[in-house]
């Protein structure tokens, strides 16, 4: 007997599963949803996203109509709301109607926001983040009208993590000024050992010309329009036109929550994906917590865990998911850690 299998997020994790299933066999129903409208795109590509003058069409990998014509139903611009696990139905909104939709298997690939500390969140008017295709569209506007008025756009990035270097770096390479704040003694101490933190500093600084100031920890922003400064605990530095905040992911995990599913920072699955609270649910991707406390959130375990996720769940595959070996790379032009990447 054939059974339907829902998915929710259409990243890396979503199609890459919904594609593979495909793949694998045609018998199974598979449905995506999405609040997605303009197809499934490259999120790395997002850290290119102001040195490429055509990356808001290049980031598209493929469009809806291309995973409709694989034998995927998509249910594009569709929020979903809820997941009721007692009648197996998913309640979306898409149109502003709400539908139900009944399933035997949900794969809840979610994804990440990103993540604003507390004190930043009353403040959501005066910055930007770069997460979504939507995020760039909207700072790649912002830096047009900056540019209309001023000649050299002069941005605030808050964290020195992978994603804050990414795009002071792309920043710079545009030709921008940029000051990149981190509150730590080091850059991307997650990924990095102290030696290559040192020389990624120097490529963000002498390289790029990027302004980098450690050990600073932002208490807030003030100013309007494009006169933005930056609180510090003893200062404010003045005179910014934009200020991003990348200061880390949090998973996308209400459904789960709401649908009463263990969750800690992300949604809690077993070795074989497979929620712990309920064997019809699986999670993969920036949302899935593994049982060694985890979140794979990089694209090569993403896509592992989609593939292995559609041969398990076709039965062709019953040990569990292993995680591929990959390096958590920053794309900084010019640098290259010598000393190996850290996860
Ligand atoms: C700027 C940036 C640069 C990066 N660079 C790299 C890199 O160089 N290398 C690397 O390995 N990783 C990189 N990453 C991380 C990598 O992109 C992520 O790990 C990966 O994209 C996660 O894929 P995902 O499918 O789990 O989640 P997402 O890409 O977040 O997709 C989740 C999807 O779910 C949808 N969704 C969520 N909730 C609902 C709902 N209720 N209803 C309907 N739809 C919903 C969202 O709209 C979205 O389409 C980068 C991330 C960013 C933000």
């Amino acid at each position: 007997m054939s059974m339907h299998i829902a998915v929710i997020g259409s990243g890396i994790a979503g199609v890459t599963f919904a594609e593979e299933i495909r793949k694998l066999e045609r018998h199974n129903y598979v449905t995506l949803l999405t609040r997605e409208t303009g197809g499934y795109y490259s999120r790395p590509l997002l850290s290119h996203g102001f040195s490429r003058g055509d990356i808001e069409t290049k980031i598209v990998l493929k469009s809806f109509a291309a995973l409709v014509a694989n034998d995927i139903a998509v249910e594009r611009g569709a929020e979903v709301l809820r997941v009721d696990r007692q009648s197996k139905t998913l309640h979306f909104r898409k149109d502003g109607k709400d539908t139900p939709l009944s399933y035997d298997k949900v794969v809840l690939a979610t994804g990440s926001d990103a993540l604003i500390p507390p004190p930043f969140r009353a403040q959501a008017s005066l910055f930007h983040v770069l997460n979504s295709l939507d995020d760039l569209v909207k700072l790649r506007r912002h830096r047009e009208r900056i540019l209309a008025r001023h000649p050299r756009p002069r941005w605030a990035v808050i964290g020195g993590g992978l994603i804050g270097c990414e795009i002071s770096a792309d920043l710079a390479k545009t030709g921008d000024e940029v000051v990149l704040f981190h509150a730590l003694p080091r850059l991307m101490e997650r990924q990095l050992l102290e030696e290559d933190s040192h020389k990624l500093l120097g490529v963000l600084c002498d390289s790029l010309g990027i302004e980098v100031l450690l050990d600073q920890a932002v208490q807030g922003f003030s100013g309007e329009g494009m006169d933005l400064s930056v609180r510090l605990s003893d200062e404010t530095v003045q005179g910014f036109h934009g200020i991003i905040v990348a200061c880390g992911f949090r998973p996308r995990i209400e459904l789960a929550i709401e649908a009463g599913l263990e969750t800690r920072r992300g949604i809690v699955v077993n070795e074989f994906l497979t929620s712990t609270t309920d064997h019809d649910i699986y999670a993969i991707g920036d949302s899935a917590e593994l049982p060694d406390g985890k979140l794979y959130a990089y694209v090569t375990p993403v896509r592992s865990q989609g593939l292995w996720l559609a041969k398990h769940l076709l039965g062709q595959d019953d040990q569990p998911w292993q995680v591929p070996s990959f390096k958590p790379k920053a794309k900084v032009p010019g640098f290259e850690a010598e000393k190996g990447y850290l996860f």
